[in-house]
């Protein structure tokens, strides 16, 4: 059974697309979206050799060599010019999603949606989608086995669009339309890292001759606002 937070991920993928996996590990994702007829096929790209052998065998367990294919390289560098029309990256931190767009802006052409699954540091893949033309057109966070995910989808558009109204630092780092929606699962998570980081701010004034700690305290006291003003 796929991960709820896979899962999520899944509803994404643009129909009839090819799409890319970056980062797939064992091809769980692109094996799912092909047996559930959610996508026409797929390229599961990996790295490291543990994870790309291991969706070798599970695309040939699963008989779908002809639909999926597995390429070793460096993030979106497996994508052929023109492939794929739907991008998806998840499972790794959000700085090395942010790097792997980044240095892989020209097999963005033919990419209608990228759909990007940060464990931590959303606020990167934010900044980046901001300030190279993606629009957020949805975002979801969830808990899955005490750990909280956020999924967030992007389309070539205006990527102002989403903060319109809303203070842009707070957006950044919560998410334009999480922040909206303000459900159950982002409360906490932003409960959760208020809590963290009052009690980092409390060890810091323990030592506040320091000036070094007067800054990291100034940093987490404008965090702590954001999250308390949003
Ligand atoms: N996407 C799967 C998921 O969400 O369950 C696997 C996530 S796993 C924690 C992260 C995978 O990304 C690892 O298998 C790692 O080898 C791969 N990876 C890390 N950096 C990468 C890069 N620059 N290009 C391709 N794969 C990368």
């Amino acid at each position: 059974n796929l991960s709820k937070r896979l899962q999520t991920v899944a509803k994404y993928i643009v129909k009839d697309s090819i799409f890319a996996d970056i980062g797939s590990d064992h091809a769980y994702l692109p094996c799912y979206a092909i047996l559930n007829g959610l996508a026409k096929g797929a390229v599961a790209g990996e790295i490291t050799n543990g994870p790309y052998q291991s969706a070798m065998n599970q695309v040939k367990k699963n008989q779908l060599e002809e639909k999926i294919v597995v390429r070793k390289g460096d993030g979106l560098e497996v994508i052929n010019p023109g492939e794929a029309q739907c991008i998806t990256i998840a499972g790794m931190g959000g700085s090395l999603i942010a790097k792997i767009l980044e240095e892989g802006k020209d097999k963005l052409n033919s990419a209608k949606r990228l759909i990007l699954q940060p464990n931590i540091h959303a606020v990167h893949i934010r900044k980046w989608l901001l300030a190279n033309g993606w629009r957020l057109i949805e975002e979801e966070i969830l808990e899955e086995d005490q750990k909280l995910y956020e999924v967030l989808v992007a389309e070539k558009g205006n990527p102002n669009e989403p903060y319109e109204g809303i203070n842009l630092e707070a957006g950044l780092l919560m998410g334009p339309i999480l922040l909206k929606k303000k459900n159950e699962v982002f409360k906490k998570k932003w409960h959760n890292e208020a809590e963290h980081w009052e009690k980092i701010i409390e060890k810091l004034s323990l030592n506040s001759d320091n000036p070094e700690n007067k800054t990291k305290r100034k940093e987490l006291e404008n965090l702590l606002a954001l999250v308390k003003g949003g």
